[in-house]
């Protein structure tokens, strides 16, 4: 089966926000300690030089002596900051010195900012010389023992680590949201596409009237969308079709199946005399049954997928008029009156196919002409092409009828109920033929004025 768009896309999310937040907050702790550090390496160097020239300050040149309790200020103050200092005079001897000025103090300071540093960095103390002068004159060194290569008070250390905490906080929180926000955006993105997938399996169970709606912000999934509306119309159409193809069977075998039947019985039973009239009409029901079955068939053949044309060069003109000559007869049954004009078209069609397509819109012009009526053809010969015309001043098309009369067995409520018809499929048989000589049918009509069909053929 697989795993879920949905849970996919979120899992995919999760992996590159966890990689992004644990590489930031890397990257930004890194940065921030080696820039704290260099910081407090220089912050501790300038607080000895600072204890240094105070110190130096000390000194009085004029009676050669220094300012011991001063000395015990600094030195005390520096303690408590965490240096250590010892100072001598130019001989090399004591003047004041920290360790022996309280021990345990010191050692207490020491042990407390060792403590505190074993996390950060492993170094220790280390003990730092100075010179104290006085313009050129050295008037005493000092040495400062400090923890190296910097360290932190309770103040900074509690920063570093309040630091560290907000930067963990944040990390998670930018976790959080982004899973929050991935499985959303996940849910978004996957919705419409596990929507068109169960709708894609409903349509492939025979559902076909469900519409996807195109309101989405994507354009590949509204292309997507239109694409499965398109489909399912298209599948539900075939349904119709053959839903009506089986009705329309049906009910145009049953009409002269049953008249046959009855009349063949009735005589058969000798109610009925067999009379040659009687015949007729037998042999009327079985020609429309006939022409039926050669519709449907004619039919079946253009459906097949490749419509094999064999192309000669012909004349418009004669095949339109041949045409009418054979159908004069019918004509003149309704005291219909055809007129052919215009001008000799040589074109390369498939005879025989092209026949059948005047045939059908000829015969067609007949039947939905009222007795009197006329019927007009012209053939006309242009640049790269020929048009057959036909218009007859019949029974006409509505206008909600004209968008489907070339689908098949499609037939208007008014040839239905006229018995004129046949099965709907002549325009569709024409279409077909037109469309694969890379030709137009199209027609315009009124219903009650009559209708206007016109065939364009490439030369
Ligand atoms: P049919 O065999 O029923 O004539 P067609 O496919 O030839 O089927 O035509 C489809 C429908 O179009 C007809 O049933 C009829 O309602 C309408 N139609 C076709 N030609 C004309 C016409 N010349 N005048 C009026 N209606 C027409």
């Amino acid at each position: 089966m697989g795993k879920s768009l949905r849970s996919q896309i979120s899992l995919y999310i999760l992996t590159i926000v966890l990689v992004v937040v644990t590489l930031v907050s890397f990257l930004a702790n890194a940065a921030v300690n080696q820039q704290f550090e260099e910081y407090m390496i220089n912050q501790e160097r300038g607080q000895r030089e600072k204890i240094v020239n105070d110190l130096e300050n000390l000194y009085n040149g004029m009676t050669r002596s220094w300012n011991l309790d001063y000395i015990h200020a600094i030195g005390m103050y520096s303690l408590y900051d965490g240096y250590v200092l010892t100072v001598y005079d130019t001989e090399g001897k004591m003047i004041w010195d920290a360790a022996s000025h309280d021990m345990a103090l010191c050692k207490q300071i020491m042990r407390d900012i060792t403590e505190r540093m074993s996390q950060r960095n492993n170094s220790g103390f280390t003990t730092y010389s100075y010179d104290l002068m006085q313009g050129d004159r050295k008037v005493g060194t000092a040495s400062i023992q400090a923890y190296g290569p910097y360290f932190l008070n309770e103040n900074e250390y509690q920063f570093i680590d309040d630091l560290s905490e907000i930067l963990l906080i944040i990390g998670l929180l930018s976790c959080v949201v982004s899973i929050v926000a991935g499985t959303i955006l996940a849910h978004r993105i996957a919705r419409p596409i596990t929507k068109t997938a169960e709708i894609a399996q409903q349509i492939s169970n025979g559902d076909y009237n469900i519409r996807l709606e195109n309101e989405t912000n994507t354009r590949e999934l509204n292309m997507l969308f239109s694409s499965m509306n398109h489909m399912a119309n298209s599948l539900s159409r075939q349904e119709q079709y053959r839903k009506q193809l089986t009705a329309d069977v049906a009910h145009e075998l049953r009409t002269p199946l049953t008249a046959l039947r009855s009349h063949l019985e009735a005589m058969s039973e000798g109610l009925w005399e067999p009379s040659v009239e009687r015949l007729n009409g037998c042999v009327e029901e079985v020609k429309r049954l006939s022409s039926l079955v050669i519709d449907l068939d004619g039919l079946a053949k253009l459906e097949q997928e490749n419509l094999q044309l064999k192309k000669i060069e012909v004349n418009l003109l004669e095949i339109v008029e041949n045409v009418c000559v054979n159908l004069e007869k019918e004509a003149d049954n309704k005291n219909i009156s055809i007129l052919v004009d215009g001008v000799p078209s040589n074109i390369l069609v498939d005879k025989d196919r092209i026949i059948q397509v005047i045939i059908n819109l000829l015969s067609n012009a007949i039947k939905y002409t009222l007795e009197g009526g006329k019927i007009n053809v012209w053939v006309k010969d242009e640049f790269d092409r020929g048009v057959v015309i036909i218009e007859d001043n019949g029974i006409g098309i509505s206008q909600k009828d004209l968008p489907y009369i070339f689908e098949r067995f499609y037939r208007t409520d008014q040839s239905r109920n006229r018995k004129t018809g046949g099965a709907g499929i002549g325009l569709t048989i024409a279409k077909s033929i037109i469309e694969a000589h890379g030709g137009k049918i199209t027609v315009e009509s009124n219903k009650g004025t009559g209708s206007k069909f016109t065939v364009v053929l490439p030369k």
